[in-house]
């Protein structure tokens, strides 16, 4: 072997997992052992302080006033649709381009999920088709803040004004992020975070939080997400158990104080992803279009340049992105398609009536996107080898796919 591929080969060995949370959890062990025990010592389980508090400093971290601490995402928006009166037949216009969860909950109530197409370049809704879907029956819009970017949100907000339609963010994927100096979640009427523990802001286990600046929202969340009552057992509406545990919000406090820390470091590792896939000569010029003449190489993630990218997600687009993938796969590199299925083709939507063809930008995206390692505890040497097995993938004729 010469010296040369003797250090191919042993960069070659390095795994590289998607996510690696034991990494993040060895540097607060300490910390979190102690708010756990905190919480089991006080026997208060449910809600009560340690959720407060954390609703307190989620709220002040993302520019608002008031926190609901909920039981994860999916239900942060679920209590968000109710809380503004979605009921059937009601139009909620959001994005195919998105976790399920954006347009499931929008169909749980009843009400008809209406997709418009994402921008090619962010990935996320593209403002310039909303009008044209708006109808009488349209009641709120859901933009969703994907990977970490927000959406075109001075645009959206413009059309909702309008058009008298309600704006609730999904900003699960981005907590920290911001619009022109306005955070995730503080500019719609109503914000939603997860603490999903693959999110910027993760639990050990399920949980999520409304956010809000206009207090009358706030308190219907509030009132929705622990059955409606006010006070005890005397019932003012119907809502559910949407309540947030104690022990994930103690974990989330400390979790909190480090979040800037971790963000900062993705957004190194996504600096470093760039100028390793420019040096390899491996990045081809997005334009304004993910349709990709040139065979050799994949399209790096735009930064709009007007706020805080939180990079939840580092997602590049090439072809043969399946082949890519499994190639990745041999060689240890954790990868992920978010999404493989773009929204109106979901089996359980068929009954809305879209057809292949119908959102374009979003079925190229579903094919040709693949998320790669940006976790904030990866090595350069682990991105090193992340981009050389994508070298070998483009250029030394990795089997076509
Ligand atoms: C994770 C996620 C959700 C759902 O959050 P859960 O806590 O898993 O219920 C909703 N929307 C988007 C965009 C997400 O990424």
């Amino acid at each position: 072997m010469t010296v040369n591929s003797q250090a191919v080969a042993k960069i070659r060995s390095v795994s590289v997992p998607l996510l690696d949370l034991k990494a993040q959890y060895a540097t607060i062990r300490t910390e979190v052992q102690a708010a756990i025990d905190r919480v089991v010592e006080s026997q208060y389980f449910i809600l009560g302080p340690e959720v407060e508090a954390l609703e307190r400093e989620v709220a002040a971290y993302s520019q608002c006033q008031y926190g609901i601490g909920v039981s994860s995402g999916t239900d942060a928006l679920l209590v968000s649709l109710i809380a503004i009166g979605i009921k059937p037949g009601d139009e909620v216009i959001t994005t195919p381009y998105t976790f399920f969860a954006t347009a499931g909950a929008i169909a749980r109530l009843g009400a008809k999920p209406v997709f418009v197409d994402i921008d090619p370049c962010t990935y996320n809704l593209n403002p310039a088709g909303l009008e044209a879907v708006i109808t009488e029956r349209s009641r709120a819009i859901i933009p969703v803040h994907l990977y970490g970017q927000m959406a075109d949100m001075d645009q959206i907000m413009e059309v909702a004004q309008r058009y008298n339609l309600y704006v609730i963010e999904d900003a699960a994927q981005a907590i920290g992020a911001d619009y022109k100096g306005r955070r995730a979640g503080s500019v719609g009427h109503l914000g939603c975070f997860s603490f999903f523990p693959s999110k910027n802001l993760g639990g050990f286990g399920d949980g999520g939080m409304v956010v809000a600046n206009d207090p009358e929202l706030a308190d219907r969340v509030k009132l929705l997400r622990n059955h409606g009552y006010r006070p005890k057992y005397y019932n003012k509406v119907v809502g559910g158990n949407f309540r947030l545990d104690a022990i994930q919000a103690a974990i989330l406090r400390v979790k909190l104080t480090y979040l800037d820390q971790w963000t900062m470091a993705r957004q190194r590792n996504a600096a470093t992803y760039r100028r390793l896939f420019t040096k390899a000569g491996l990045v081809i010029d997005a334009k304004n279009d993910v349709s990709l003449d040139q065979e050799q190489g994949v399209i790096m993630p735009l930064e709009t340049g007007l706020g805080r990218h939180i990079y939840n997600q580092f997602v590049i687009c090439g072809k043969r992105r399946d082949a890519l993938k499994d190639h990745l796969k041999q060689q240890n590199v954790g990868t992920e398609i978010y999404y493989p299925v773009p929204l109106h083709l979901q089996e359980c939507f068929a009954d809305l009536g879209y057809r292949r063809g119908d959102f374009p930008v979003s079925e190229r995206a579903a094919w040709q996107t693949l998320a790669l390692p940006i976790y904030p505890e990866l090595t350069e040497a682990m991105q090193a080898a992340v981009v050389d097995a994508i070298a070998d993938f483009y250029r030394h004729g990795a089997i076509a796919g």
